[in-house]
């Protein structure tokens, strides 16, 4: 385990610690909290879109069966 010290209040950390756990100073930059939010929501953005896309193709394909079962029906009258 590799150490170093807090550059806010000099505790010993592990660092591997994103933050003090005696003072709460960040210790380490991590990943924007607004660019992290953008990805992930723009990725969530991206499979609604999907799931629609997808959603309209299944009713475009009901769409069809109804239309040749209307097609069947008039036909036999
Ligand atoms: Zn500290």
């Amino acid at each position: 385990m590799e150490v170093e010290f807090c550059p806010s209040c000099s505790a010993v950390v592990n660092t591997n610690y994103l933050y003090c756990p005696s003072c709460g100073a960040r210790l380490h930059k991590g990943p924007d909290f607004v660019e992290v939010l953008d990805r992930s929501l723009g990725a969530l953005e991206v499979r609604q879109n999907q799931q629609l896309l997808h959603r309209l193709d299944e009713m475009l394909c009901r769409l069809a069966t109804l239309e040749e079962a209307l097609d069947a029906f008039e036909a036999v009258r």
